[in-house]
């Protein structure tokens, strides 16, 4: 255990399976106490008691981010809990491919209402927190994380509205990153690409194919790479904020 972020709170979303599972840990390993937000309770109490067998802290708040009202209390939760919050990791995403002709409209409106709404409440309810943090924290400095996607860099075929919900996230970002500057929450995206985790699990058997047809056949980055890319852009010194990180697995074209 490394103590780079020894006093400060964290909130990660998505934290009950792959890239937000594994950042909740590096940040516990770096010395953050850590709040851990997802729907699967279960998944949560193994991480909490994970980390709490290692030495740090951590809460278990079981929410969906997409309401709301349950997006704000956990907040609260974990600012009433811990009694601050330094860094939010906005990583709660759902990803449904395939074609826009012929498309289920519910699947978009699942997507938009995590990725982006689930980003939206989250983001309006900790800001308070971070600000405070900012200004009477230790180090002086606040973080916000926002796990976009390659698919908000780039579009491609069979991902429009999923690749809609992550361009949103990344110019959701750099506006808020000018309007925060001063008074230093840093704000930053981070893009992957191809990585081994759920993400995937909950498209169709035929969908799921046409992913591994087109995205298939190098070796995927693992969840911990990301976590690697988070802990680094949150452990930079005061006067340096890291706004889009761009990772990829090396053989992915
Ligand atoms: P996973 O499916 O493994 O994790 C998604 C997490 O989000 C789960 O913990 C899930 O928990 C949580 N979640 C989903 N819906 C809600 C909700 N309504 N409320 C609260 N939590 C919710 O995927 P990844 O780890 O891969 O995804 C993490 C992030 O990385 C996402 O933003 C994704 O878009 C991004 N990304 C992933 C890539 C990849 O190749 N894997 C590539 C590029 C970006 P639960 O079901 O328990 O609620």
């Amino acid at each position: 255990m490394t103590s780079r972020l020894a006093g400060t709170v964290a909130l990660v979303t998505g934290a009950s399976s792959g890239i937000g599972h594994s950042t909740a840990l590096h940040l516990a390993e770096h010395g953050a106490s850590v709040a851990v937000v997802a729907r699967r309770r279960d998944r949560l109490d193994d991480l909490v008691a994970q980390i709490e067998k290692s030495g740090g802290a951590a809460l278990a708040i079981p929410a969906d981010i997409s309401d709301r009202t349950q997006a704000e209390a956990a907040v609260q939760t974990a600012a009433d809990h811990f009694g601050r919050l330094d860094i939010l990791v906005n990583n709660a995403a759902l990803m449904l491919l395939g074609t826009v002709v012929g498309a289920d409209a519910n699947e978009w409106e699942r997507m938009i209402d995590i990725n982006q709404k689930g980003l939206l409440y989250m983001t309006n309810a900790a800001l308070p927190h971070l600000q405070r943090a900012a200004q009477e924290g230790p180090r002086q400095v606040a973080d916000l994380v926002n796990i976009s996607s390659i698919a908000g860099r780039v579009s491609m075929r069979n991902m429009a509205v999923y690749s809609m919900t992550k361009f949103g996230v990344n110019g959701f970002s750099e506006s808020l990153r000018q309007e925060l500057a001063k008074s230093h929450v840093r704000v930053g995206v981070l893009e992957p690409g191809k990585v081994a985790t759920e993400l995937v699990s909950h498209n169709s058997a035929e969908v799921i194919e046409d992913i591994e047809a087109n995205f298939g056949g190098f070796r995927e980055l693992d969840a911990q790479d990301i976590a690697d890319g988070v802990t680094y852009m949150v452990t930079r010194p005061r006067h340096v904020a890291v706004g889009e990180l761009w990772i990829m697995p090396t053989a992915q074209g």
